[in-house]
């Protein structure tokens, strides 16, 4: 199975791995001990998934430690007024000058700011460090989630029932 890290084509695992039947066990099945033993095809098959689910958490990781820095927000183009009354843009059908901006949202408001030309790759390159980060860090989210699912499936298929009870305890109940 091939993990791709172009995140555009979606994070993780799609499917749902479902515990067989024939492993799945209930509180009866538990009380009466009608399985003696951990469901090993199970356990093995989530020991798998497991490995998989790691392997793929510490590439997105090791990913996404290669930042040394970033920026908040994305850069696009705008068209705007300067503010000069005798501009051409101060027309009511007077084109607009055309303008490079940074946007962030810094507590709970939209902040923008004009780029000289001058800055505007660098910026961009650092916002997509930003959005690359925070696709990274939701996709570990994911995953991290998906290895708790493991952990607690593969928990279920290696319990075994707890001893019988001794013949002087049954007779009390
Ligand atoms: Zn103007």
């Amino acid at each position: 199975m091939h993990f791709s890290l172009d995140f555009s084509r979606g994070i993780g695992y799609k499917k749902n791995y479902e515990m067989p039947v024939s492993c799945m066990r209930s509180a009866s099945d538990m009380k009466s001990r009608k399985r003696a033993g951990p469901c090993t095809a199970v356990a093995s098959r989530q020991r798998q998934i497991l490995d998989r689910l790691a392997a793929e958490y510490s590439r997105y990781l090791r990913d996404l430690l290669q930042h040394r820095e970033l920026m908040k927000g994305s850069v696009y183009h705008i068209q705007t007024r300067c503010g000069n009354p005798t501009c051409h843009c101060a027309k009511p059908q007077g084109a607009r000058h055309s303008a490079t901006v940074l946007s962030w949202s810094e507590d709970g408001k939209t902040r923008i700011r004009s780029l000289p030309a001058a800055d505007r790759a660098r910026v961009r390159r650092l916002t997509e460090s930003y959005r690359h980060l925070r696709q990274s860090r939701a996709a570990l989210a994911k995953l991290h989630r998906q290895i708790l699912q493991g952990i607690d499936r593969l928990e279920q298929a290696l319990r075994l029932p707890p001893p019988p009870a001794s013949g002087q305890a049954k007779s009390r109940t």
